[in-house]
């Protein structure tokens, strides 16, 4: 007898659940499916244990005939395509015929079903894929499926399974993202009791998105429309000012399923221009009809990605449609109620076509570099100590706002808040171009920016040196210029910033007292229910950075108070960003959680380039700089300030050689 035998059904199974049925998560994903095939408009979710001890999804769809019955769990049956053709044209979820074989496999499962069409139900229970039990039953128009201990056979497959939360969170997002592609179908998601989600299948995808992301949040999302020749698409996506840490909140659905594709999601963000602060994300969910010829869904068995023939026009079509959404309220708040917006607009349209064009960086080559300060010289040569200067106590807010009025400058002429913001997210986008490369969280690779920042704020030693500086003028708004007995210094005041901020933000957060400030009027925090879970495990680490999250509702938290060192007027902005930077880094030690918050807010709240400081402001900058434990790089690693020496410039000068 040959050595190579045909596998048995069973085994085949298992090995294909391997791919199709990875986690808790997986089996919800391909089991709502299935019951949206199958028309229901609503479907029950009910989850034990994270899935691990029961999962049953119950839907009201059109059910399995008895005789299909026993088809259903074999293996590449499927009563959604009968050919070749068919695989090219696909409207359902499901197609592969390889889900209920796969998890009937590696769980004990128990169908119930009825069709319209007859008398009787089935009722059928598999163990490790092996029919035990069937009979006829009676149950009304549709299917519930029962799927207890999953994984019992397959020990190795159990240890992948991560924490509970996590599992539960996974099914969260699952549930969620299937809700948010299907308005029309209610969805109802229950663990141990507990409510998750519900949404009323009124086919209102706004509703959908009040019932996931809290009513607030949905208020502030805008509508998109677009079509072409290939494509429609419909969706929500959130004004600019209502942003999150990660890409998790965008939603590109094609034909009714949820898929994941990074050059769609990056669209979304290129949508808003220059709108979006660096490192920031909107929320949005997009759906997205075309011919089912355009999209080849049979790339991986989980078919979450999928092939665009026409990826590029619809990248344009996403991009064009959201910056046309965006472009229009912008427009709308002030136009009616100040006659003067839309001069002010244009004027500091004109003027900025007139602002001096950023330096071009010097070329490394023409510098020294020395890696244990960041300094940038000449020649090497370290800086020297001198006395440090002291400073008045006084907010880090006020100290370096711009001048109301003795600046002439575009952002003080215009008191117009919006105005402000549009300049402000100018200067942002030119960071994110040019400025500061590495913060650019657009690329996948960006979010390990924070990881790297922190890596290396850990490695960095306090520094003992710093000359004391005399300021004596600045340019562009952006460098200012120094002198010590040792030379000439030009520091990069947005860099100088980041780390006084940054080290000013990391020791508040640290100092975690019980000095509570009551809020007068608490606010209430929704999140949807993945992020919820996580957050409920965190409290701990959010108390011993200072944010006391109390729930309230399902997935909603109340905020009482706060320490007091928070700028009033930013209250519920901080805590919102420390939250976000606790989603987007996980579980962390609160030793990174604090670094990573607090560089993320020193990032968001320094000057930026081209705005122009007053002198005193200019001196209160470089004292304070004076007494970082190091002022020499900014957060992200780049240096604040390069040295020219007196020898250097006399070098240049050719002083040296040919003294006068
Ligand atoms: P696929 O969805 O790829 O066809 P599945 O293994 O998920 O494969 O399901 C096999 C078949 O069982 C489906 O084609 C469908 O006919 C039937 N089926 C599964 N779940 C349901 C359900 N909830 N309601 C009606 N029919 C269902
Ligand atoms: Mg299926």
């Amino acid at each position: 007898m040959g050595k190579i035998q045909e596998l048995s059904e069973r085994l085949a199974n298992q090995i294909a659940a391997g791919e199709v049925v990875e986690r808790p998560a997986s089996v919800v994903k391909e089991l709502v499916e299935n019951a949206i095939d199958a028309k229901a408009t609503q479907i029950d979710i009910l989850i034990e244990e994270a899935g691990l001890k029961k999962i049953q999804i119950v839907d009201n769809g059109e059910g399995i005939s008895q005789e299909d019955v026993e088809n259903a769990f074999k293996r590449h049956a499927t009563s959604k395509i009968h050919n070749r053709d068919d695989l090219f044209r696909i409207r359902t979820l499901g197609f592969r015929g390889e889900a209920l074989p796969s998890i009937a496999s590696v769980s004990e499962l128990s169908l119930e079903t009825a069709t319209a069409d007859e008398a009787q139900g089935s009722y059928v229970f598999l163990k490790g894929g092996q029919i035990e039990e069937q009979r006829a039953t009676s149950l009304r128009v549709g299917t519930k499926i029962t799927v207890e201990n999953l994984f019992f056979n397959t020990p190795a497959r159990l240890k992948y399974v991560k924490t509970l939360q996590t599992e539960l969170s996974n099914i969260g997002d699952i549930v969620n993202r299937m809700a948010l592609s299907h308005p029309q179908i209610a969805f109802r998601l229950v663990h141990d009791g507990h409510k998750m989600l519900t949404t009323s299948g009124s086919g209102e995808l706004k509703q959908t998105l009040a019932g996931i992301y809290g009513v607030a949040t949905a208020k502030k999302m805008l509508k998109v429309e677009a079509k072409d020749l290939d494509f429609t698409l419909t969706g929500y996506v959130s004004l600019p000012e209502v942003t999150r840490a990660s890409r998790n909140y965008l939603s590109v659905i094609i034909n009714g399923r949820y898929i994941k594709n990074y050059a769609l999601n990056k669209a979304i963000v290129q949508g808003y221009q220059s709108k979006l602060m660096v490192g920031r994300y909107p929320l949005a969910v997009l759906e997205i009809t075309m011919d089912p010829l355009l999209v080849d869904v049979n790339v991986h068995p989980t078919k979450q990605e999928v092939r665009l023939s026409k990826e590029k026009e619809l990248v344009e079509l996403i991009q064009r449609a959201i910056a046309e959404s965006l472009r229009q309220i912008n427009l709308i708040p002030d136009v009616g109620e100040n006659p003067s917006f839309k001069r002010k607009v244009e004027k500091i349209q004109t003027e900025q076509l007139d602002l001096p064009l950023e330096e071009q960086p010097k070329k490394k080559s023409d510098l020294n570099y020395d890696p244990k300060t960041g300094i940038f010289y000449v020649e090497p040569k370290p800086a020297v100590f001198e006395e440090s200067v002291s400073t008045k106590e006084r907010s880090i807010e006020e100290k370096y706002s711009i001048p109301k009025t003795e600046d002439k400058s575009l952002v003080e002429e215009t008191s117009d808040p919006l105005l402000e913001q549009e300049v402000e997210t100018e200067i942002e986008d030119e960071l994110a171009s040019g400025d500061h490369p590495e913060f650019d969280l657009s690329t996948p690779s960006g979010e390990k920016v924070i990881e790297q920042a922190i890596t290396k704020l850990e490695q960095e030693k306090p520094q003992e040196r710093f000359p004391m500086l005399e300021y004596f003028g600045q340019m562009h708004g952006t460098y200012l210029f120094a002198q010590s007995k040792e030379g000439l210094y030009i520091i990069d005041q947005h860099a100088a910033q980041e780390r006084i901020k940054y080290e000013y933000f990391r020791e508040k957060i640290g100092d975690v007292s019980d000095d509570l400030q009551e809020l007068l009027v608490p606010f209430v925090l929704d999140y949807p229910n993945n992020d919820a879970i996580k957050l409920k495990e965190q409290t701990d680490l959010l108390q011993e950075a200072g944010i006391y999250l109390e729930e309230f509702g399902p997935n909603s938290f109340i905020v009482r108070a706060h320490p007091t060192w928070y700028p009033a007027g930013q209250e519920e902005s901080i805590i919102r960003e420390m939250i976000d930077m606790l989603l987007l880094t996980g579980s962390v030690s609160v030793k990174k959680f604090r670094e990573a918050t607090a560089i993320m807010m020193s990032c968001k709240r320094s000057i930026k380039a081209n705005h122009h400081l007053n002198e005193a402001q200019a001196r209160v900058l470089l004292s304070d700089l004076a007494q970082c434990e190091n002022p020499f790089n900014c957060p992200h690693g780049r240096p604040v300030l390069i040295h020219f020496s007196n020898s250097d410039m006399e070098h240049m000068f050719k002083r040296i050689q040919d003294p006068h």
